[in-house]
């Protein structure tokens, strides 16, 4: 079984994605993480993320890197949503996530554009969303966790970029799949948000919810 889960920054559709997988006994790939790995390294290139020929050359980058706990800061998302544009940067790491969506067994993929590019034939497609407001908070209070202090206006100004970007770029743009369950998450904490993806899921290939 394939579960395409996509959606904007902070939706939720990463915890959303994880939790599935762990349920189903499935494989997960966070694609976004190849994104910023992508922009990480044209910075260790002392390249141009908005350049295609350097965007494309730092799809080279060590499978190291994809642990590097960097790569989860607001900062690193935005190097990742400016070197995503570039057609030549998708095209690069699309055969990485085809393989990863059609291995043996299937798999659960998030990202922005799974149920759309990657596996149109997913079995299961979700789309995460949530207000720009819901999610900046929820991104704030993770970075208080880590003791980042970054005034809450600033990361929903961040988001909502990040969103403009992601929405409008002309190759493999952010929207809902055909077909997809759209659920959001404004209103929904962690728990229920599994929980309403967990039901979707089964309604979707008609399983019975299990306990
Ligand atoms: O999901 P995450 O916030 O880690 O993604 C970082 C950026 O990578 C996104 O803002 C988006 O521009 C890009 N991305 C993408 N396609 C994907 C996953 C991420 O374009 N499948």
């Amino acid at each position: 079984m394939i579960i395409a889960v996509d959606g904007p920054t902070a939706s939720g559709k990463g915890t959303i994605a994880k939790a599935l997988a762990r349920h189903f006994g499935l494989p997960h790939l966070d694609t976004g993480l190849l994104y910023r790995a992508v922009g990480a390294q044209v910075v260790a290139n002392g390249g141009n993320p908005d350049d295609p020929a350097d965007a494309l050359a730092a799809c080279d980058f060590p499978d190291g890197l994809l642990d590097d706990p960097e790569l989860r800061s607001e900062h690193s998302g935005g190097l990742a949503s400016r070197v995503s544009i570039h057609p030549g940067v998708r095209q690069a790491l699309f055969e990485r996530q085809r393989e990863f969506a059609t291995q043996p067994g299937g798999a659960v993929l998030d990202g922005r554009d799974i149920g759309t590019v990657i596996a149109p034939e997913a079995d299961v497609k979700l789309f995460i969303t949530a207000s720009v407001q819901a999610r900046a908070m929820r991104r704030w209070l993770e970075m208080q966790g880590r003791e980042i202090d970054i005034p809450l206006m600033d990361i929903e100004k961040e988001i909502a970029a990040r969103d403009m970007r992601d929405i409008n770029r002309a190759d493999a743009p952010l929207r809902a799949a055909e077909g997809a369950h759209v659920l959001d998450t404004s209103k929904l904490d962690k728990d229920q948000s599994i929980a309403a993806a967990l039901e979707a899921v089964n309604a979707a290939t008609g399983q019975s919810p299990c306990p």
